[in-house]
């Protein structure tokens, strides 16, 4: 099992990009407040603020990335189990449903992973400039 601390450096899944997070100030604070509900402009602006990530701008990386930041934030501020108690909104339901998930075995369980890029029938090759550091491949299973 993967460890529970909440680390302020980690490293993005998709671009593999290194992030350094630091604590939000009451600024910070006051964006999240006064947001009217969370979305991807909100994070993008936590994430310029609070995530200093080496060798890549926030604008070009990854949704995904952004996603791990936010939940990596909420990590370190609150901690890494994820509690949740809602209501089902199935017509007539009303069950109480509880969630409880771990923060890094979330993030361990959705780390991207590659396939064989060659099936029958077709082929792929990743571009020299792909997000996560993907070179060119080996001279074995270039065409
Ligand atoms: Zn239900």
């Amino acid at each position: 099992m993967p460890g529970t601390a909440p680390r302020t450096r980690f490293v993005l899944p998709v671009s593999g990009l290194e992030v350094r997070l630091r604590p939000p100030t009451g600024r910070e604070d006051l964006l999240l407040a006064e947001a009217d509900a969370p979305d991807a402009a909100l994070a993008l602006t936590l994430a310029r603020r609070l995530g200093r990530v080496e060798g890549g701008a926030w604008g070009a990386l990854p949704a995904c990335d952004l996603d791990a930041l936010v939940l990596r934030l909420r990590q370190m501020l609150i901690g890494d189990r994820v509690l949740a108690d809602v209501t089902c909104r199935a017509p007539g339901c009303g069950s109480r449903i509880d969630i409880s998930f771990s923060i890094i075995s979330y993030l361990a369980y959705h780390r991207p992973y590659s396939v064989p890029l060659k099936r029958p029938g077709w082929s792929a090759a990743p571009a020299a400039d792909a997000p996560g550091g993907v070179g060119p491949l080996p001279a074995a299973e270039r065409r």
